[in-house]
């Protein structure tokens, strides 16, 4: 069970962060934000494989000019990352964008944040405040005087971090004179364990919503490990609220690992079939690398989130398939098809696919109209009351 860290709930455009709401998946497109037609295919894209939030990039007045035509189109709402000017966010929150984002390492000028947090202000626009490792690490000797001393140490890594939070710190002063507190926050790095770290010292400072994320993870094949080992140790100790993984690849690949990420913490719920499978080893009897593949194709139709298991022999593979709805022991040029621990049927290995193809959605079937449970219980995403405080800490919400 994970005791989520409660937050300062913010919406953007109907969709809540932080507080008790469930950890938000979102993403970025990899257009030119003026080609207005690939943008929004991007962000429907997106929005299939279920990503709750998409930004764009708006770095020319032809990015901002485009918005009014993207934000009519687009399923979800859109978030705009203004980079050096501010204009960029005077136009995209004139266009009613549903969220800004601000570095601020290039945007610091004091009275145009002033006005940014103004505008917002006026039409419900949250900020996010998205401090980036190599923003900081420009900052002033003063700057850096401050954070060494705030560090207590000698360490580079510890002052690092340190440093992220005084940037922090600093900025957000701004949006406190202001009375403004609809801020989400983000302390990105290209090192996993900066980031956790940052993070965990951002959610002891702060009880503003965090967004989770690495800068240039890499592409998937490198990415993913790093992304999962930084922003999957956090979810598991309840910090964050909104995620992006970010890819050097199709933003969907994003997209589909954050809810697996989410999925297997128990985070969110399943909406569609989980497939479990061996590793295989020198008992396997089929070409299972082959079957898992083409049972994940398969599996796609159904919207039912059945456990289903594909085993490579019948020696092991009952107790290794556990809590599965639906399995297969595959071997000896047969498949033995199991249904929630009951066997059903014997089949050639030349049918085993359309039988367990069958299996499945029969046994969704019946799990839409009730007459079935699915193994796994649903997971209760949204938290009650917060534990009481017992010693000043943070408050803490139930997940499960
Ligand atoms: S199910 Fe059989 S083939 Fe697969 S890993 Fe286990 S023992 Fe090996």
């Amino acid at each position: 069970m994970i005791r989520r860290r409660r937050t300062h709930q913010v919406n953007v455009g109907g969709v809540r962060i932080g507080g008790d709401a469930p950890v938000v998946v979102q993403s970025m497109t990899g257009t030119y934000t003026y080609e207005i037609d690939k943008t929004v295919a991007e962000i429907r894209k997106l929005a299939d494989a279920g990503c709750e939030l998409v930004r764009v990039a708006v770095p020319q007045k032809r990015d901002t000019d485009a918005l009014p035509h993207i934000l009519e189109q687009s399923p979800v709402p859109i978030v705009a990352d203004v980079h050096f000017h501010f204009e960029r966010a005077m136009e995209a929150i004139e266009h009613g964008i549903h969220k800004i984002r601000l570095n601020p390492g290039n945007i610091k000028d004091r009275k145009q944040v002033d006005r940014v947090i103004a505008a917002c202000r006026e039409r419900a626009i949250p900020i996010r405040v998205g401090v980036n490792e190599g923003s900081v690490v420009e900052r002033s000797d003063k700057d850096r005087r401050a954070a060494q001393k705030a560090a207590l140490s000698e360490d580079p890594h510890e002052q690092l971090i340190a440093l992220m939070i005084h940037v922090l710190e600093d900025y957000l002063r701004i949006f406190d004179d202001n009375d403004f507190g609809d801020v989400v926050l983000s302390l990105k790095s290209i090192d996993p364990v900066v980031v956790i770290d940052a993070y965990r010292a951002a959610a002891k400072r702060f009880d503003l919503p965090l967004h989770l994320g690495l800068t240039h993870a890499g592409p998937p094949e490198t990415g993913r490990i790093r992304s999962i080992a930084a922003l999957g140790t956090l979810l598991a100790s309840g910090i964050g609220d909104t995620i992006r993984i970010s890819y050097a690849a199709d933003p969907v690949y994003e997209v589909e690992d954050a809810h697996e990420l989410l999925c297997s913490l128990k985070l969110r719920n399943r909406v569609e079939p989980e497939l479990i499978a061996c590793p295989t080893c020198g008992r396997i009897e089929i070409d299972l690398i082959q079957l898992v593949a083409d049972v994940r194709r398969k599996l796609t139709s159904i919207k039912t989130p059945v456990k289903v298991a594909v085993m490579g022999c019948v020696v092991n593979g009952p107790g290794e398939a556990e809590g599965a709805d639906v399995a297969v022991f595959a071997g000896r040029g047969k498949g033995i098809i199991y249904v929630q621990g009951e066997q059903k049927r014997t089949v050639a290995e030349g049918e085993m696919l359309d039988a367990l193809y069958d299996e499945c959605e029969a046994f969704a079937d019946r799990v839409e109209r009730g007459e079935a449970k699915l193994s796994s219980g649903a997971v209760n995403i949204l938290p009650p009351d917060p534990l009481p405080r017992s010693d000043g800490s943070v408050p803490l919400s139930v997940v499960e």
